[in-house]
């Protein structure tokens, strides 16, 4: 008994993995990272072992530069707006960066799950685009919003997935959220004070 729920803990979390949703999480976290421009092929392949990719990951610099190229076609999704902007963008990118659905297991090492990249050896930056561009457009599906936004933090270039239902958040971190909240409340102050004479 004990042995079958610590397997279905592992497949929870095997599937849990692949999930759309983490899916949606590891997009967001690439373009966060491919938006410094020191970031090599080391932390690119950290960044994608955080979320779920199996060992061996060969990154190479040549592939980094192509994902970082491809980084700012999905960024404008985050920056679209409402569902309706965004389902626009990722009906454009659909159209020009994915292939036709198939399902792969990648010979039984993963959950079976959809991919719309040519075949699983395809280049980092078509995965990159296609997987995206499928995760994107199942939480919009789903949730029938956007599925994420750029921080609303003034200069801050961070891109976050959307929490489902609930309030609606507008920064990419506590750090962002905090950093706003006493900017408005020096301005708040700073309006309440009294001017300079004459
Ligand atoms: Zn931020």
């Amino acid at each position: 008994m004990r042995y079958i729920a610590r397997v279905s803990a592992l497949l929870d979390d095997w599937a849990s993995r692949h999930s759309v949703l983490a899916t949606a999480r590891r997009t967001a976290a690439l373009i966060n990272a491919l938006a410094d421009d020191r970031a090599g092929p080391g932390t690119i392949a950290e960044v994608l072992r955080a979320h779920g990719e199996a060992d061996p990951v060969e990154v190479t610099a040549r592939d980094v530069t192509r994902m970082r190229a491809a980084a700012p076609h999905l960024r404008e999704v985050f920056a679209a707006t409402g569902a309706a902007g965004a389902a626009a963008v990722l009906n454009r990118l659909l159209r020009e960066h994915a292939g036709p659905p198939r399902l792969t297991s990648h010979g039984g090492g993963t959950p079976w799950h959809l991919h719309l990249d040519r075949d699983d050896d395809a280049p980092w930056d078509e995965w990159f685009l296609a997987s995206s561009c499928m995760a994107l457009a199942v939480l919009l599906w789903d949730r029938q919003l956007p599925p994420g936004a750029v921080c609303a933090s003034t200069g801050c270039p961070r891109v976050f997935i959307a929490q489902g239902r609930g309030p609606e958040r507008r920064y990419c971190s506590r750090r962002c959220a905090t950093r706003e909240r006493v900017a408005a409340h020096r301005r708040a102050r700073a309006g309440r004070e009294p001017g300079p004479p004459g």
